[in-house]
């Protein structure tokens, strides 16, 4: 198993391999996702396969949230800006990302 250091976290995170990590050719990222309104931090991320946009995050890649997870929105703590809303895609529960409401860093990127 791969495990990476992520300053936010006091235990070494693993890196989730199963069929999802394999579809996208082996290659996955640990990000940071910010609220673009007010910058405050909403969630650490593993995000499968290339760069690219972020549309999707699949609930069973979400490391930590910051927001409050029990709500159907994933929603900005500080400024309540709605960043994505809950639905259900290709059968994994997902919050759909509004595009350009939110900013992202890559923490670590993992391949193989
Ligand atoms: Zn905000």
């Amino acid at each position: 198993m791969t495990r990476v250091k992520i300053p936010e976290l006091d235990f070494q995170y693993g890196i989730k391999k199963d069929v999802y990590y394999r579809e996208h050719q082996n290659r996955t990222s640990i990000v940071r996702i910010f609220c673009r309104e007010c910058g405050t931090k909403l969630l650490l991320y593993q995000k499968d396969g290339k760069q690219g946009w972020l549309k999707w995050c699949y609930f069973d890649r979400i490391i930590k949230p910051w927001f409050n997870s029990r709500n159907s929105n994933m929603q900005c703590p500080k400024c309540n800006r709605v960043i994505g809303k809950k639905t259900v895609r290709k059968g994994r529960l997902s919050y759909e990302i509004i595009r350009k409401s939110f900013k992202r860093r890559t923490i670590v990127r993992v391949k193989g």
